[in-house]
């Protein structure tokens, strides 16, 4: 694929440095019969891709409740070898592992200002109350717990810099825990939070740990993009995420066709088509001329009915932001009429503006009737025309009943510090702040106006960045080239944080000219189980998982056709024994099953390598099969060991496999 967008410069350092890795189960064999396999022939209704379906059909998951998964013996290898491989690479580049504590006291999220956008509205944070009454959250992330030690143990420069990993179980009350392993409440990290006396040495670090991370998706076996980021309610500037492609994945990847610009399509940034300027009937620099267009309150409808483009319309959405002091403040929201919100940006936008004065941005939904209803909002939508909406919809459509007013009638308690704002946050896209005349709702039912303008509105927009880009669009850094899509699942994040935490959480360090400052943080995930889980949506085929041979749970599968043939059975016990004491890992199918369900159930767990002792044995003939791609060679048994022992070295070398 034309996704690799590692630069070429990097290319070279990355050959060099792999790692012949040590396995970590050499030797280590295992038969079949005693495996507790438990593989499934029908697909679980619960899962909806592929690499879900697969890893439950092929026994090496089982749900527990939503989002939470046990991780049965053939995965725990995998996910051994994965974690081999992070902590090979982590410690490579001099990184310290560590273990730290999942029980969070809540005073360190309140210090750090994370903990009411992390437990209310929309926050993932499990959070509870132990018996003194104390708040405690379980750890979705540890900025402040690393940033609460480094405060403590960091005193001076010269213990600079220092970066310090971990592996192991977060919790995160997901929304929309699905797709199995991929978002799972109960998932397995690697976090890592490097400390430094400037940033220069920030930036030293994060580019080693870009560089780490290309080698441990690749070592893995993945095909891996790396993309601009946004860097989300983590705070801080740059970012990158690493991204499995693959068709289930969640994410929207945004790259160039020469691959120089790739971005997650949350940040993603591009030059919007032009827009056609309307037909010089119409007059611009008022208010617009009044149009009928009864029933016509979608863009489609108006550009059906009259020939407008739909670049040529401003619309306005109506949203609800909600502050974690309380404070709902409504959103107006005006986009041209082609271009789609990117509520990423929207709501990076809105914190930017409220979370200095209200706190945490909690949650920004559409002002609906639902809404209205279900929160007892003193508001009534009725007066309110939508589809019909004009960018200078009047503040008085928020006065609501004059009767209720805040704090009264029970319709926002005052003591739950809920505050309706009467007043819209007015926030405009660059590409509808720059039309000079356009069309826009009326601002009564059933009407538009056409060619207005913003001063005959009487208002003056800050154009922001509000629209998605989209695949298509023609590029910033070079307008000849078009934006492609592709889906990608996120495997890995990597931030240069700045001094947000140690910051708020006072950790300071003594610099060379003997004054005291704030640190410089970096931080670097890496999520190990759905890591493995995109390993299974990128290498599977019709029969069932083609792990990449550095994270296969075991390298080897000796299948005995006829368990009944006592010459299939001594052969196969002797390669058995020769291949594991070789070092290799080797699974011995002993059960007297049918040779065929054996081959299926050994295509679906797929091991890299599959040895058949059948009729040939007599002979001291075997088959050996390579699972990804199913090529096919007879051969004497003798000559087994050193043909898979060549293969595999070259499978763990990272080489990949030739199908
Ligand atoms: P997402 O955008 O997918 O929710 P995130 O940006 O919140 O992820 P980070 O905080 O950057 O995630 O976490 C680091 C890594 O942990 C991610 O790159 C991802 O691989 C993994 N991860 C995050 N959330 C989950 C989850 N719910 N289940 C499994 N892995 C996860
Ligand atoms: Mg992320």
């Amino acid at each position: 694929m034309g996704l690799d967008v590692c630069p070429g410069h990097l290319r070279g350092l990355l050959q060099e440095s792999v790692i012949a890795s040590a396995p970590v189960f050499a030797g280590t064999s295992m038969r079949v019969s005693r495996l507790m396999l438990v593989t499934l022939r029908e697909t679980p209704a619960e899962a909806e891709i592929t690499s879900h379906k697969l890893l439950l059909r092929a026994g090496y998951i089982r749900r527990l409740s939503s989002g939470i998964y046990a991780y049965l013996p053939l995965l725990w290898r995998v996910l051994q070898k994965i974690t081999a491989i992070v902590r090979q690479e982590m410690d490579a580049t001099g990184a310290l592992e560590t273990l730290l504590p999942q029980l969070q006291p809540a005073e360190l999220w309140e210090r750090s200002g994370r903990w009411a956008g992390y437990t209310a509205g929309e926050g993932i944070m499990f959070h509870l109350t132990d018996r003194q009454g104390r708040e405690l959250g379980l750890g979705p992330t540890h900025e402040e717990v690393i940033t609460t030690l480094a405060a403590d143990l960091l005193r001076s420069y010269r213990q600079l810099p220092v970066n310090l990993y971990q592996i192991q179980t977060k919790f995160r009350d997901e929304i929309r825990p699905r797709f199995g392993l991929m978002r799972g409440r109960e998932f397995i990290m690697k976090d890592a939070y490097s400390f430094h006396g400037d940033e220069d040495s920030l930036r030293q670090t994060y580019s080693e740990m870009d560089l780490a991370y290309r080698r441990i998706f690749q070592r893995c076996g993945l095909r891996t993009v790396a993309v601009e980021a946004d860097s989300g309610a983590i705070g801080g500037s740059a970012s990158q995420e690493f991204m499995v492609t693959a068709e289930a994945g969640e994410d929207l990847i945004l790259t160039s066709a020469d691959g120089s610009y790739a971005a997650n399509q949350e940040r993603a940034v591009s030059v919007p088509p032009e827009a056609v300027p309307l037909a010089s009937g119409a007059r611009a620099g008022g208010a617009g001329e009044p149009l009928s267009t009864p029933g016509q309150s979608s863009i489609e409808q108006l550009c059906g009915a009259h020939g407008f483009e739909a670049g040529q319309l401003v619309k306005v959405l109506l949203l609800l932001a909600r502050c974690a002091d309380g404070q709902l403040q409504p959103l107006l929201i005006s986009l041209r009429g082609d271009q789609q919100l990117n509520e990423v940006k929207l709501a990076n936008a809105v914190s930017a503006l409220l979370a200095e004065s209200h706190g945490a941005l909690l949650s920004i939904d559409p002002l609906t009737p639902d809404l209205v209803r279900n929160d007892k909002l003193p508001l009534d939508l009725g007066a309110i025309p939508f589809g019909y909406l004009g960018p200078d919809l009047a503040d008085a459509v928020l006065a609501g009943d004059p009767s209720i007013r805040d704090g009264a009638s029970g319709a926002l308690p005052s003591a739950s510090g809920t505050r309706l704002v009467r007043s819209f946050l007015r926030l405009t896209d660059a590409t509808a702040a720059e039309l000079a005349a356009f069309v826009c709702g009326a601002n009564a039912r059933d009407g538009h106006r056409v060619g207005a303008s913003w001063a005959g509105l009487g208002l003056r927009p800050e154009p922001l960045d509000l629209r998605a880009a989209q695949s298509g669009d023609r590029c910033l850094h070079d307008p000849d080239q078009c934006l492609q899509s592709a889906r990608g699942i996120e495997v890995g994040h990597i931030f240069q944080l700045g001094r947000k935490y140690s910051e708020a959480l006072e950790a300071r360090f003594t610099n060379e000219s003997g004054a005291e400052e704030a640190l410089w943080m970096g931080c670097y995930g890496i999520g190990v189980s759905r890591l493995a889980q995109a390993a299974v949506e990128q290498h599977h085929d019709a029969d069932g998982i083609c792990w990449p041979e550095a994270i296969a749970p075991f390298e080897v599968i000796v299948v005995i056709a006829n368990t009944q043939e006592a010459v299939q059975v001594e052969l196969a016990e002797t390669l058995y024994a020769e291949l594991g004491a070789a070092g290799l890992e080797v699974l011995l199918d002993d059960r007297s099953e049918r040779a065929g369900v054996k081959f299926k159930d050994a295509d679906l767990i797929g091991i890299p390598w599959r040895v058949v002792v059948g009729r040939g044995a007599a002979t001291g003939q075997v088959e050996l099969v390579r699972r990804a791609g199913g090529e096919k060679r007879e051969l004497a048994a003798s000559a087994l060991r050193a043909v898979l022992e060549a293969e595999i070295v070259r499978g763990r070398a990272g080489v990949p496999a030739q199908a």
